[in-house]
């Protein structure tokens, strides 16, 4: 979790991120919250001064749009911490800025740039944080018979977190040791070398830096090290890339590694939407359409909503015990007074992350432009169709679907 400007933690579990701004904002229990998008698309805010300009014209459509004299304290305590450089934009694409009434304020960077938007609400509005953020983290290790490193980010970017080098060959000169003893003690110090390469990734597995894994090394080297990861993460190896891992930068392995990422992130939607599928013909243990999803949400039962990027619509929420529908003036539950919620989605959102279902959005699937990400456009461009067919399939079942627990 990223705090006071810093880059959004690579591998940071979004929902996770997302259900704790939603639980923090409900201990405060006064159901105020401010929500604030900005656009920083590095092409079109290309210099500090610039980029510095659209935080103080955002702040400013804040302070206009405040609900009260306290909004403006906080957002002028924001703007002082933004010069005073306690908060950073540094090279972020886009800035989510989510304040409570108390004060508290979370700067998440996002590698991807949003749309602009200032949101004075009850909640947090977390609709386009689910939409920026990358679900899944990735982990690529670098591995030959006497170095290894360690990057890790996701289909927005990748790192170098660990460097080891191990002088394998050095530590022998042939004087005493027999041609085959002296092969022998190499391959040995190769293995050890793998395996500690191989060890240095179970911490930050653990820590939920990455669930994905791929690997670059010589054909010599690759059981070995397949053998050394641990069981834990073995289950999250994808396979290999071809590099050349003593040289290559991180740029290299990104522009390598990408393909593979969005290959295995595009199947494992597929793979979801089966199961969805799956699971609406037979066992009706999954549901689509607006109605019936908000049904299984007010009942409890969602384990996983998928939401298509984009998708919003009018509806209502009851104020007394947060019951959700399309329509209506009194809350069929406990006849409470139905409010007009311009988007139920982001409602939907908020009250699946708070009966622990994970929250899917599948998104439309722009591609980059060298490197860079733009907004995704409303409307669909036909040659990448393809790359949104899980998109288009989910939109074909209204948008918006779970499966459910039961
Ligand atoms: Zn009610």
């Amino acid at each position: 979790m990223a705090i006071g400007g810093t880059r959004v933690d690579v591998g940071t579990d979004t929902n996770a991120l997302l259900r704790g701004l939603l639980e923090r904002e409900h201990a405060m229990g006064d159901g105020h919250a401010m929500s604030l998008y900005l656009n920083l698309d590095p092409r079109e805010f290309a210099t500090p001064a610039a980029r510095q300009g659209e935080v103080t014209s955002v702040l400013d459509e804040a302070a206009r749009q405040a609900p009260d004299r306290e909004w403006k304290k906080i957002i002028e305590s924001i703007r002082g911490r933004f010069s005073g450089e306690d908060f950073e934009v540094e090279d972020a694409h886009g800035l989510a800025i989510i304040a409570d009434h108390a004060g508290e304020v979370e700067v998440l960077q996002l590698r991807r740039p949003v749309r602009r938007r200032v949101v004075f609400g009850e909640h947090p509005y977390l609709r386009p944080l689910l939409e920026t953020m990358p679900r899944t983290g990735w982990g690529v290790m670098l591995v030959n018979s006497r170095m290894a490193r360690i990057l890790l980010g996701s289909h927005d970017e990748l790192h170098v977190v660990r460097a080891l080098r191990d002088d394998v060959h050095g530590r022998h000169d042939q004087g005493g040791w027999s041609q085959a003893r002296f092969e022998r003690g190499i391959e040995e110090e190769i293995k050890d070398h793998v395996r500690r390469a191989a060890k240095e990734l179970f911490p930050l597995h653990q820590a939920g830096l990455f669930r994905q894994l791929l690997a670059s090394g010589p054909e010599e080297i690759r059981p070995l090290f397949e053998q050394a990861l641990h069981s834990y993460i073995k289950p999250a190896f994808v396979g290999w890339i071809d590099l050349d891992v003593e040289h290559c930068s991180a740029e290299d392995v990104y522009r390598v590694a990408l393909p593979r990422i969005e290959e295995w992130e595009r199947h494992e939607q597929e793979t979801l939407l089966e199961r969805l599928r799956e699971a609406i013909g037979t066992d009706g243990r999954g549901t689509n359409g607006l109605t019936p999803v908000l049904d299984a949400l007010n009942e409890q039962r969602a384990d996983t909503l998928l939401l298509g990027e984009g998708f919003s619509a009018a509806g209502v929420r009851c104020r007394s015990c947060g019951w959700l529908g399309v329509a209506g003036s009194t809350c069929p539950v406990d006849e409470g007074e139905l409010c007009a919620e311009e988007d139920i989605v982001e409602c939907a959102v908020e009250k699946a992350l708070l009966q622990s279902a994970s929250v899917v959005n599948v998104g439309r699937d722009t591609p980059s432009v060298n490197g860079y990400h733009a907004v995704a456009p409303d409307i669909l461009d036909p040659a990448t169709a393809e790359r949104r067919a899980v998109w288009l399939e989910l939109e074909g079942l209204g948008s918006i679907a779970a499966l459910l627990r039961y």
